[in-house]
C-alpha cells in the first residue's frame, strides 16, 4: 500500500503540477483523487485531464457537479457561483460529461478504504467534518480502516483507538492495525489553514503523512486577472485562507 492522496485542486494547474512532480519523486503509483477538479481558478479543462490521466480512483466534489448541473448553483456563495459560471463557460462538453459520471463516493477494496469528498454520513448532501465531534459522529457510517476526504480545504489525520478515544494529527502519524482513520488531504489548489502552500496525503504500510509543497501562487493569480475571476478568490491564494 502507498497511495497519494490528493483533493480540491480546484482548477489551480500550477499547484497539480507541483504536487504530481513530488508524488513522481517519491516514486508514487497510485494517485486517489476526493473530488473539485474544478471551481475557483483557471485552468478546468486542464486539471480535468492530467487528473483523469494519473489518477486510479477519481471522485466528485460538491464544484464538479455546480458545473454538470447535479447541484444546484444556488447552494454556492456568490463567488464561487461567479467562477461556477465562469467555467460553465469555457470547460470542454467531454470533461462536464466526465464530471458528470464521477461518483460521490467509493470503496478501494484492495486497501479497505472509503473514498467521499465530504462525509462517509451523507456524500451526497456536501457536509464538513470541522470538529472530533462530527469525526466522532461520522465513524458510525462507515466500516473500513480509513475514510478519506477533503472538502474544508483544512488537513487533518483523526485516529480511532479500540476504546473510542479519538487523537488528532496535524503532520504525520504511525498507522495502527487496530485503529481506524478519518483523513482529509486538505487542498491542492486552495488551502484554507493558513499555509498557502498545496497540501496532499502519503500513506504507505506504516504512516501517513500530510505533505505540503510550494508552488508559482502569482502565475495561477496573474491567469485568474485575465479571466476576471473574483478578486477575493485570487488574494486568498497568497493567504491560504
Ligand atoms: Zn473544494
Amino acid at each position: 500500500m502507498y497511495y497519494a492522496v490528493l483533493s480540491d485542486v480546484h482548477a489551480n494547474l500550477e499547484a497539480l503540477e507541483a504536487v504530481l512532480r513530488d508524488a513522481d519523486k517519491r516514486k508514487i503509483e497510485d494517485i486517489l483523487f476526493l473530488g473539485d477538479a474544478v471551481g475557483y481558478g483557471p485552468d478546468p479543462n486542464e486539471c480535468v485531464e492530467l487528473l483523469e490521466r494519473r489518477c486510479k480512483i477519481l471522485i466528485a466534489g460538491n464544484h464538479d457537479w455546480g458545473v454538470t448541473g447535479l447541484t444546484d448553483l444556488n447552494y454556492f456563495n456568490e463567488y464561487a457561483r461567479y467562477a461556477l459560471e465562469w467555467t460553465m463557460r469555457v470547460i470542454t462538453d467531454a470533461h462536464r460529461k466526465l464530471l458528470r459520471s464521477l461518483p460521490a463516493a467509493k470503496e478501494g477494496k484492495d486497501d479497505d478504504m472509503l473514498l467521499v469528498h465530504s462525509t462517509p454520513r451523507e456524500p451526497e448532501k456536501w457536509h464538513y467534518i470541522l470538529t472530533l465531534r462530527d469525526a466522532e459522529m461520522n465513524f458510525d457510517y462507515f466500516d473500513n480502516t480509513f475514510c478519506f476526504l477533503g472538502h474544508s480545504h483544512q488537513p487533518f489525520i483523526i485516529e480511532k483507538v479500540p476504546s473510542g478515544e479519538l487523537l488528532e494529527y496535524t503532520e504525520t502519524a504511525r498507522i495502527k492495525k487496530s485503529s481506524r482513520y478519518i483523513i482529509n488531504a486538505g487542498s491542492v489548489g486552495q488551502p484554507r489553514d493558513g499555509d498557502a502552500r498545496a497540501s496532499y496525503i502519503v500513506i504507505g504500510n506504516s504512516e501517513v503523512e500530510i505533505v505540503r509543497i510550494p508552488y508559482n501562487i502569482e502565475a495561477v493569480q496573474e491567469k485568474m486577472r485575465k479571466e476576471y475571476l473574483p478578486y477575493p478568490l485570487i488574494e486568498r491564494l497568497s493567504t491560504g485562507r
